[in-house]
């Protein structure tokens, strides 16, 4: 039935695979089965959508969320694909006029709930009908040491020897070597191609800071990034609602999304951001697997993640466009001991051990003063030859200083008060505070009262941390955090060793977004912004304002149009394509075909309203065409 590139191009409007996508389709049109192993916005969905096109009979898609399955959906039914979808939020009548489209051969995809495919009596039409493939989203979920496990999923074992001759393609974007091994097994896929894509996403840029004033810290990054949208990550529903409702004060439109919300709540939230009506949402790790959006331009983790799977997926979020995007994390040694109570809260002794060591990996990243996406890319067994250019500590190198001294007077003071007090004392101890605690403990009298008044509380904060991140104190979170030294302090106090340290940065938008898709087209708000810091590799492509101007004009019809027809934006089309038309300014639909990102149907559909406008919106001589 074809060239599956030639689907790329009509249905999708794409000129070329990703990497791996291509040997995925083909083996699956030859009815093999296949584990992908691909970062959140690599390109998943056309694996299984594309044979889905090519094979006779109707694929089945399971996906654990049904707003995921409805994005999908609706993205497929743009592209004039006979998709649809099979789940709790259909009333009978819906329910049972998907069901006659099934039977009747009419459809080329459905998704279905795990619990609604594994059910007796759908089981039981299937085997009737002789599916096409069955593809298995977020396959990750079926692990128990995965970090979204579904006990729905287990159900899914049975599939590969109920259907022997359907192929099955497992998708997830979790990559440690258990969970892999985990879910490979209990999906019977064990003598399966392996198909295992580079984790790397080069287009986000990957920042952390030192968390200190967390609204005023994302405040300032929002003012940085005018008009872009974005999630920030909370680990409470509290605290989500707190965060938007000071940026709605601060005239942000944002809003709250978490499980706790009434669903029609949940979905108005979620619809306004896929619209492009709301720029932020506040949300919990509720908010996001279902989240398709391809041009979020940032996530902020305003508290610490819980491992770097969960991490690097939300931040994956953004820039699947291909894009320029930011990933910025707030980071809290605080936190650490908040997350850590979550995880030992739990019941399986262990789950919790597993969840503890990924924790502190969650950790090494936050607190690494080398290239964060060597950190990152190691953690997923995929070493980066060089430094990434693209990440705070590349772009903007920490200032290492000789911090012996400052250490010897931080540690002799934690040994003078006994090793009983916290940080917050200690600071005051050696900045010589004036305190009736202080008084009263006789504390004023040490040899080491006063000795740091050269610098600031922070600054001795942040040497503490450092000094409990190297192992030269540990603090007692059972016990009011007190600080203990370590056997490691002896030789730095007695002068034995010395200790180099990075100094600590708490500006958010310091470093500017490095042209990461260089290759790609530029943005016009990132030209608008100061450079401090430029990357050795960058270049700075200005847009020119006509083509800005278009963009925007560009993007105010596609708005209209995914309101008119109440579906996300970026189902119309993608804001890489929309940069390509402002760029490319195409005035035939030959032109307009040749846009990455526009194929047949959607030109039939819409091509000729973003003609009449590019018409409408002359460039400049030299922008024009010919
Ligand atoms: P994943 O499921 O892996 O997170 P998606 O399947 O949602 O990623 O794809 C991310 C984005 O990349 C989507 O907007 C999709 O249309 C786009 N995309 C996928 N494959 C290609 C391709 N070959 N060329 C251009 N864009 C692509
Ligand atoms: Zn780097």
């Amino acid at each position: 039935m074809g060239d599956p590139a030639a689907t790329l191009r009509r249905v999708f409007g794409y000129d070329s695979f990703r990497p791996l996508q291509r040997e995925i389709i083909e083996g699956l049109i030859d009815g093999q089965d296949a584990f992908v192993l691909m970062p959140t916005g690599g390109g998943k969905s056309l694996c299984f959508q594309i044979p889905a096109l090519h094979r006779p009979g109707t694929a089945i898609v399971v996906s654990p969320l049904i707003s995921l399955m409805k994005d999908q959906v609706d993205a497929l039914r743009m592209a004039g694909v006979q998709a649809a979808a099979y789940d709790s939020a259909l009333d009978p009548h819906q329910a049972r006029h998907v069901l006659a489209r099934l039977h009747a051969g009419e459809l080329k995809l459905l998704y279905v709930a795990p619990e609604r495919l594994m059910s007796d009596s759908f089981l039981e039409r299937l085997t009737g009908l002789c599916p096409s493939l069955f593809a298995i989203d977020e396959a990750h979920c079926i692990s128990q040491w995965g970090h979204d496990f579904r006990p729905e999923y287990l159900a899914l074992a049975r599939l590969r020897t109920l259907f022997p001759n359907v192929p099955l393609i497992a998708l997830t974007a979790t990559a440690d070597a258990q969970t892999r091994q985990d879910v490979r097994r209990r999906l019977g896929l064990l003598n399966a191609p392996c198909y295992v894509a580079s984790f790397d996403r080069p287009n986000l840029r990957l920042t952390v800071v030192e968390k200190r004033k967390p609204v005023a810290q994302l405040t300032q990054f929002l003012t940085a990034h005018p008009g872009e949208a974005g999630i920030v990550y909370c680990l409470s529903r509290q605290k989500t609602e707190e965060v938007a409702k000071r940026l709605a004060a601060a005239g942000v439109p944002a809003a709250a999304y978490h499980a706790g919300l009434p669903a029609a709540r949940r979905s108005e939230v979620q619809e306004a951001f896929l619209r492009d009506d709301l720029r932020v949402v506040v949300a919990t790790v509720a908010f996001g697997m279902g989240i398709d959006k391809p041009n979020v331009r940032f996530v902020v983790h305003f508290d610490l993640p819980k491992h770097i799977e969960s991490y690097y997926q939300e931040v994956g979020r953004a820039g699947r466009d291909g894009l320029p995007a930011e990933a910025l994390l707030l980071f809290a040694y605080a936190d650490i001991a908040r997350v850590r109570a979550l995880i030992e809260a739990g019941q399986d002794p262990d789950q919790t051990r597993v969840e503890l060591h990924k924790l502190n990996a969650m950790v090494g990243f936050a607190d690494a003063q080398t290239c964060r996406r060597r950190v990152l890319l190691g953690y997923f067994g995929e070493p980066l030859e060089q430094d990434c250019g693209n990440c705070d500590i590349c772009l903007d190198p920490p200032e290492c200083y000789d911090a012996t001294l400052d250490a010897q007077k931080a540690l002799s003071c934690v040994y003078r008060v006994g090793q009983r007090f916290g940080m917050g004392h200690v600071v005051d101890v050696l900045r010589g505070a004036h305190t009736t605690r202080i008084r009263q403990l006789g504390h004023d009298r040490l040899s080491t009262y006063g000795i740091g008044s050269r610098l600031s509380a922070d600054a001795w904060l942040g040497l503490l941390r450092q000094l409990i991140h190297l192992g030269y104190l540990e603090q007692d979170i059972a016990r009011y955090s007190v600080l203990r030294l370590t056997p490691k302090a002896g030789p730095l106090l007695r002068g034995e060793k010395s200790l180099t340290l990075a100094r600590p940065r708490t500006r958010v938008f310091a470093t500017n977004r490095m042209d990461a898709a260089a290759d790609e087209e530029s943005t016009g708000s990132k030209c608008k912004r100061k450079r401090e810091h430029p990357a050795p590799t960058s270049k700075t492509v200005a847009v020119p304002a006509p083509e800005e101007a278009l963009f925007q004009t560009l993007r105010e019809l596609r708005r209209r149009i995914a309101t008119e027809q109440r579906v996300p934006a970026y189902v119309v089309f993608s804001d890489a394509t929309l940069r390509a038309m402002a760029a490319v300014r195409p005035l035939t639909e030959d032109d307009m075909l040749s846009i990455s990102g526009v194929g047949a149907y959607k030109l039939a559909k819409y091509g000729r309203e973003f003609l009449a406008v590019i018409k409408e919106n002359p460039g400049t001589e030299a922008s024009v065409q010919t």
